[in-house]
């Protein structure tokens, strides 16, 4: 007989038929005569309830079954006596896939801290959290491609190993199949690394950006949506030394093009999302209120999670520039009262998060993307503005994460390209085919790096980036 996956037979009508269900065991409670069991299948956040009599199931077996076991239930749906689902499952045989010894077990039913499962990852994809956290990152991942595939955009698998060190955006991972107890070495007892497996010395990347420039310069418009890996070794909420990057490339695209791009595809995919996975996002909802009850006024989310995603949709980013938002920020009473960590004193600082959350979360109360940023603290690549001190970047600034987004039009004259490259001490023989895409037919283009888990700490509330990726990778931690 056919399995029936859960999230399909809770919506079914057809009481009075043979089913049969597969799944994990959430909880057991037993009375007299009779048991309920809730069965989880992974296909849904809700539970179906099993109905064991004991006329029909021994009880004996019922005392094997316990949390986290595994079972293949037979039996008829009926409908629901109890409140909440419409239809349950009345045994007719169950067999044990899977004991629990129960004394063994980590998952209790009862509220496990988040740190707690993140030392039992291998298991938490049991939990409703994390089995409505990753069903939304999937269907994240779906909205993406299909927004880029609807507008036409070419998916781009760039390498994951590279010899360039694309804008100096972090420390990087070695690539290497030397043996570290017993290197070649060359004359000068260095390590030798023409000896190493690609002959040079190679790192796990840390964009795709400048390969995903070069199929621009053929294809138009592309996107890539892979793994970047940064060895930066700082523990924060926002930080993984593995994370997933989207980062779209568009010929002929200036910086304003590339802002409405970036804000029309932020909001296509919060909408799916509202739109396609609202058992998921109530829960986390729900979980958010729960988690900050304790917490003051001040400290909880000013928006319940859904509406703040609606609240997203249905306004304008706010655009301004480095510049307005040096002088809002200098301007502003925490500044002027010496609240910020880092005070805003000079044009030319390099905002920090609490500079992004201010703007954002106190200014304007809704998305800002700020552009036109000090050439000093941009990548090389970034076209620079006429009055020479400027790029044309753009990063997008969002409640609760600070920047999700970092793009910028990219500077497509050579000459300009070398002098910015000289300045910033980037070498150029390397990336000889970089510049090559400025040495024949070279076109004004565009793009940016989305932050794929950032976007995902803002779409389930959650607050820590370990909790919105099935294994995370941080400093000291690579268990899994
Ligand atoms: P930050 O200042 O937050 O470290 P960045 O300036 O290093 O970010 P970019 O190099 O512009 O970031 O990378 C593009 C995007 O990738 C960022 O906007 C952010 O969403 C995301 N990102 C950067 N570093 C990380 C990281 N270590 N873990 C997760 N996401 C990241
Ligand atoms: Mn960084």
């Amino acid at each position: 007989m056919k399995r029936n996956r859960i999230k399909e037979l809770l919506k079914s009508d057809a009481t009075g038929s043979e089913v049969r269900v597969m799944g994990w065991v959430r909880t057991k409670r037993q009375s007299k005569n009779v048991a309920f069991i809730a069965l989880n299948d992974g296909s849904t956040i809700n539970n179906v309830q099993i109905v064991v009599d004991f006329a029909k199931i021994q009880e004996d077996l019922l005392q094997k079954i316990h949390t986290g076991a595994s079972l293949s239930v037979t039996g008829e749906l009926i409908e629901s006596q109890g409140s909440g689902q419409k239809v349950e499952v009345l045994a007719k045989e169950i067999i044990i896939l899977g004991e629990a010894d129960p004394d063994e077990y980590p998952l209790q039913p009862k509220r496990h801290s988040l740190e707690f499962l993140r030392e039992i990852a291998h298991l938490r994809f049991r939990t409703n959290t994390f089995s409505a956290i990753n069903r939304i990152r999937h269907q994240m991942i779906f909205a993406i491609h299909r927004f880029f595939t609807e507008k036409g955009f070419v998916n781009i698998h760039t390498p994951i190993i590279t010899a360039s060190d694309a804008e100096g955006a972090g420390e990087m991972f070695r690539v290497t199949t030397l043996d570290p107890k017993n290197p070649p070495l060359t004359e000068t007892g260095e390590v030798d690394w023409k000896a190493d497996f690609f002959g040079r010395k190679t790192n796990l990347t840390v964009s795709g950006q400048l390969e995903g420039e070069l199929a621009a310069m053929g294809l138009g418009e592309i996107y890539t949506f892979g793994p970047t890996f940064r060895a930066e070794n700082s523990n924060t909420s926002r930080h993984l030394a593995e994370f997933w990057m989207i980062e779209p490339e568009m010929a002929f695209y200036d910086i304003h093009d590339n802002m409405d791009l970036a804000e029309e595809m932020l909001k296509y995919v919060i909408r799916y999302i509202l739109e396609n996975a609202d058992d998921d996002l109530s829960f986390l909802s729900q979980r958010l209120i729960f988690e900050e009850k304790g917490l003051p006024q001040d400290k909880r989310s000013p928006f319940e999670l859904k509406e703040k995603l609606r609240f997203v949709l249905e306004n304008d980013f706010a655009r301004i520039t480095y510049t307005e938002a040096f002088d809002i920020l200098r301007n502003s009473k925490m500044n002027k009262k010496k609240r910020f960590q880092f005070p805003v004193q000079e044009w030319g600082f390099d905002m920090q998060s609490e500079h992004e959350r201010y703007l954002v979360e106190k200014h304007f109360k809704k998305p800002v993307i700020v552009t036109d940023y000090p050439k000093d603290i941009k990548s090389f690549y970034m076209k620079l503005n006429e009055d020479g001190k400027t790029v044309r970047a753009m990063d997008i600034l969002f409640p609760q994460i600070g920047e999700i987004v970092g793009g910028s039009q990219r500077e497509e004259n050579l000459e300009l390209l070398i002098r910015r490259m000289d300045e910033m001490g980037v070498p150029k023989e390397e990336m000889w085919w970089y510049l090559d895409t400025r040495k024949f037919g070279s076109v004004p283009h565009s793009g940016f790096g989305l932050g794929f888990e950032r976007l995902m700490l803002f779409v389930t509330g959650m607050k820590n980036i370990r909790d919105v990726i099935a294994f995370p990778r941080t400093p000291k931690n690579a268990e899994f």
